[in-house]
């Protein structure tokens, strides 16, 4: 569960990173060229609340 840091309440998961035009979503990663290794899509919670977003990773062990 995350909670808002501007309002404290529970935030909505699970929502997909779509980038407007390109449809590829991004990636993290921690390199770049050809030798970055890729890691987990990120995914998006929204406070209900504010409307602040929180971009987050489900498996941060493969880090
Ligand atoms: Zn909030």
């Amino acid at each position: 569960m995350r909670i808002c840091k501007h309002c404290e309440c529970e935030m909505i998961e699970g929502f997909d990173v779509k980038v407007e035009g390109a449809g590829y979503g991004i990636k993290i990663s921690n390199g770049t060229g050809i030798f970055s290794k890729r890691l987990e899509k990120p995914k998006v919670a929204i406070c209900p609340k504010c409307g602040e977003i929180s971009l987050y990773i489900r498996n941060v062990d493969k880090i």
